[in-house]
């Protein structure tokens, strides 16, 4: 398949219970853990009005669904997508918890969003459908009860309009201690530093322990990013200063190629002066959408939206190493092709893991009215990643699996564990 189209709205949902059961078969997860994890815990679904500029009045609907919380605190972030419907949310909310028990933190997974296209509205539009969501959500999020971020087509800026409406319904006393009901917030908001680019940071820190733990060079290796948003662009900002060389690049309005490579900087300009698309960039070619994921080169990173990687294009890829920077990009009829054909696949929960790792930092920080510097947070967040990944090579190579199963593995247990521990009440 070429660029995400509406598939993207089929078989994630699958995808992330085919994955479940294949580690749970694997690692012979408890049958009552197994029974509790298969579903979800609530799906909140609203419809709420909004006035348009024009005067009128709009109905939108909005997601939430909450799939665990044994470990802490739903966290996962909301999506302002077409795409975005009840079962992307469980499968997304679904991979949260995985993600956040992979990574060690004491949270638990949620997702959400509105299914619409911001790029059909304007600023107070988009501000006004954004207080409206959230105060449609009610308390059904809360600082230390379910805690958003942002996520694809959501940003700082609405983060900011979230924390302002929640803290707003709430006393004067209380309000700062609300602020963080949700996380990616612009820094003087009590955003974190360097929360902007934890995911791409992470996804680059685990492309780079891949390469130390198989003896690859990445100067010069060749690499191509499809989607040019937070994800990709932090992602391809990172993979420059290691040498290697990004040759092509997809998003919403096409794909560009050039051999000689791309400077992901001056992409990154041209992409914020033309409404945020790489379209009509200058120093590249641009290329059918179809061949992108064929091209000859040595990494993929995915950083777009869920299943782009299938059975129409999996047998094409040439890439040693994909690096799934977005939450599902890879089908799982499409990672048996590529686990046959030898590819590694850095899966999602581990190689996106920078961006939740981010937000528990900011949590942190804001719980604890602290203001933390860029430096210490990338050292920690590079530390988490490192100790997650090298749970995940250990974990493949004991269970002799490939590293997705791996890193389910690691988290089941975990979770498998508290299970125990507490019991299941009554
Ligand atoms: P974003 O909105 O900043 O960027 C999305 C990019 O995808 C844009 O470049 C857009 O043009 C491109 N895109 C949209 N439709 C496309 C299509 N049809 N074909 C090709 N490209 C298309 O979003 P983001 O925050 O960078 O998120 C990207 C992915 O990473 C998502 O899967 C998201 O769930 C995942 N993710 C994001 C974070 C985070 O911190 N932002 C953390 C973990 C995972």
């Amino acid at each position: 398949m070429s660029r995400a189209t509406e598939k993207t709205r089929t078989g994630m949902y699958e995808n992330v219970m085919h994955e479940f059961n294949k580690a749970a078969d694997k690692m012979n997860l408890d049958p009552g853990v197994r029974e509790i994890l298969a579903t979800t815990q609530n799906e909140i679904i609203v419809h709420f009005p909004v006035k348009m500029d024009d005067g009128s009045v709009k109905v939108f609907t909005g997601y939430r669904v909450q799939h665990n919380n044994a470990l802490g605190p739903y966290k996962g972030g909301l999506r302002y997508h077409p795409t975005v419907d009840i079962d992307a949310a469980k499968a997304l909310a679904t991979w949260m918890t995985w993600k956040t028990a992979l990574a060690g933190l004491p949270y638990g997974g949620g997702k959400g969003g509105i299914q619409i296209d911001p790029k059909e509205y304007s600023d107070s539009e988009l501000e006004r459908i954004t207080r409206r969501f959230t105060y449609a959500l009610g308390e059904n999020i809360g600082p230390d009860y379910d805690i958003p971020a942002p996520d694809v087509n959501t940003n700082a800026q609405i983060m900011a309009w979230i924390a302002d409406t929640y803290a707003s319904s709430k006393a004067p006393a209380v309000r700062f201690k609300n602020l963080h009901v949700v996380t990616g917030k612009p820094v003087f908001s009590g955003g974190l530093e360097g929360r902007d680019r934890a995911t791409g940071f992470g996804v680059v820190t685990s492309i780079k322990k891949w390469a130390e733990s198989n003896g690859v060079d990445l100067k010069g290796k060749k690499y191509i990013v499809q989607g040019f948003g937070n994800v990709g662009y932090w992602a391809a900002h990172f993979m420059h200063e290691t040498g290697a060389k990004l040759i092509a690049v997809q998003d919403h309005s096409g794909t560009i190629f050039n051999t000689d490579g791309i400077d992901p900087e001056s992409l990154a300009a041209h992409s914020k002066e033309n409404q945020n698309s790489i379209n009509a960039y200058s120093q590249a070619e641009k290329i059918k959408d179809e061949d992108f994921f064929g091209l000859d080169c040595d990494i993929v990173i995915p950083a777009a939206l869920g299943n782009q990687i299938t059975v129409d294009n999996a047998q094409h890829i040439k890439a040693q190493l994909i690096a799934e920077g977005a939450n599902g990009p890879t089908d799982s009829a499409a990672e048996e092709i590529l686990l046959e054909k030898g590819i590694t696949i850095i899966p999602d929960i581990l190689c996106n893991s920078g961006g939740v790792i981010g937000s528990y930092f900011e949590w942190l920080q804001n719980k604890r009215a602290e203001i933390w510097k860029i430096d210490e947070v990338l050292s920690q967040l590079e530390d988490k990643i490192l100790t997650a990944y090298d749970k995940v090579e250990k974990t493949a190579k004991k269970y002799e699996t490939d590293y997705r199963t791996a890193a389910y593995i690691v988290a089941l247990e975990r979770i498998e564990r508290v299970y125990k521990e507490r019991g299941v009440f009554p």
